[in-house]
């Protein structure tokens, strides 16, 4: 017997529905949305648990995508791990944020896959009829694209507009805007906190790069820093970033004692000969405390050149200044290769946090790289803590510092300085 996924529409059948529906709509002077629905770590269950799982789930998460929508029909697959839903007739706007809120209510949740529990992970984009579009292709490539911006942003949800077309519109020069940015001070640094695990009280703050562009909006990292590695820029902006990430730790209040800043580095940077002589002047330039400035660099940042950056890790700690190994876990370098790095801290990637209470799997590995950080000496910070029950068991597991949204989300400097008041008010 076919189950339901397998009757679920494919795309083409599904647009077509959607054509004629919107007809009938525009007859009957009605408005419909369409939300797109990812199943973000859909690829993980397929290569934990083999295709015949990944299809079980699929077909679980189609089971209850019927339960939202008002008829079979409106639900279509979009492509491998991507759901259409169609919500008609409706009253307002809120009707199809309630339908999204209700998928993800419906979604978010454990499923049991060829005997094993796994939690799933969810992005959605909603567009709407005839707000956004007049025809059927241009609904779904129009929710798609506010999908895609969910997924750039890490947000659950995003309604189309139509700054996110012109904001991902290909074709945009982004390496003289970036220039053009770097002397128009487009260019922001955000701080999220990191706090002792054990005590409560932050001690550092992360510096995360934020692009205001006046064309495009607001941009994150993932959006411009591949460019600005692909350009050669990205040196003119580590050099921008840690120059800025010096000079306002400066300011922040000191009667806590000492609160350290973490500054990214990127893989190209890593392997640039000049780099370790950047940061001395930086340092030089601000006369700061070179033990309170951490670099956080990735692991699959030892896949080339491998000398050279060994090279600089060791020129810069010789400075004072702290090494962590960012991402761990999902880079692709080796034990052998890591255990070259002078480093001084390891940072648990949030893919294993977030849901590690309830994916025993990764529980465990967070437990492991606890073990591992401490056999060799480093602090072991664990990033993307969403809830209060993960930081329980991360305290349990002995973990020695944390970060992510439940503690505090990355803010700017103004921001960072009264979060850091009303927390510890003197
Ligand atoms: P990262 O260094 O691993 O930074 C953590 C990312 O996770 C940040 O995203 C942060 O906003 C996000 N995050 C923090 N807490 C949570 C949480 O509880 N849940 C979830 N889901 N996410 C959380 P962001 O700012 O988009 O940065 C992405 C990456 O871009 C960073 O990953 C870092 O590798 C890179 N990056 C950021 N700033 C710079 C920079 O100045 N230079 C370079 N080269 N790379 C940077
Ligand atoms: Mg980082
Ligand atoms: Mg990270």
């Amino acid at each position: 017997m076919l189950t339901q996924a397998q009757k679920v529409a494919d795309r083409n059948s599904f647009v077509l529905y959607l054509d004629n529906l919107m007809s009938q709509h525009d007859d009957n002077h009605e408005a419909l949305a369409l939300v797109v629905v990812n199943i973000n770590n859909f690829r993980r269950a397929n290569t934990l648990f083999g295709f015949r799982a990944g299809d079980s789930l699929l077909n679980q998460i189609a089971e209850r995508l019927y339960l939202v929508a008002v008829a079979p029909e409106m639900v279509g697959r979009l492509s491998g791990h991507t759901f259409g839903l169609i919500v008609p007739n409706l009253k307002n706007m809120d009707q199809a944020q309630l339908a999204a809120n209700k998928v993800h209510s419906k979604l978010v949740d454990t499923f049991e896959i060829s005997g094993n529990r796994f939690r799933t992970r969810i992005a959605m984009g909603i567009a709407y009829f005839p707000k956004n579009a007049w025809d059927a292709e241009t609904l779904v490539e129009k929710g798609e694209l506010a999908l895609e911006s969910a997924l750039t942003q890490d947000t659950q949800l995003e309604v189309y507009t139509d700054s996110i077309k012109h904001k991902l519109s290909i074709g945009w020069d982004i390496e003289n805007a970036m220039v053009d940015a770097l002397d128009n001070e487009e260019f922001e640094l955000h701080y999220q906190p990191k706090i002792d695990l054990h005590t409560g009280e932050p001690f550092a703050a992360e510096a995360l790069l934020r692009w205001r562009s006046q064309e495009k909006g607001l941009l994150l990292p993932n959006d411009f820093i591949p460019a600005a590695e692909e350009t050669g820029l990205i040196m003119d902006l580590t050099d921008w970033v840690l120059h800025t990430a010096l000079r306002d730790a400066q300011e922040w209040p000191d009667k806590w004692g000492k609160h350290a800043v973490a500054v990214n580095i990127s893989t190209c940077s890593l392997r640039e000969s000049e780099l370790p002589e950047l940061i001395k002047q930086a340092i030089a330039c601000w006369n700061f405390r070179s033990e309170l400035l951490t670099l956080e660099i990735t692991e699959s940042a030892f896949m080339s050149n491998i000398e050279t950056c060994i090279k600089n890790l060791y020129d810069i700690k010789n400075n004072g200044i702290k090494i962590s190994v960012d991402d761990f876990g999902t880079g692709y370098s080796s034990l052998s290769q890591f255990k070259r790095i002078p480093a001084d801290e390891l940072k648990i990637d949030k893919s294993f946090v977030y849901d590690m209470i309830d994916d025993e799997q990764n529980k465990h590995i967070v437990e492991l790289i606890i073990e591992l950080g401490h056999r060799f000496q480093l602090k072991v910070v664990a990033e993307g803590i969403e809830e209060t029950r993960t930081l329980e068991a991360l305290v349990d597991a002995n973990c020695d510092y944390g970060q992510g949204y439940l503690i505090g989300k990355s803010m700017d400097q103004e921001e960072y300085i009264r979060w850091l008041e009303t927390f510890c008010p003197s």
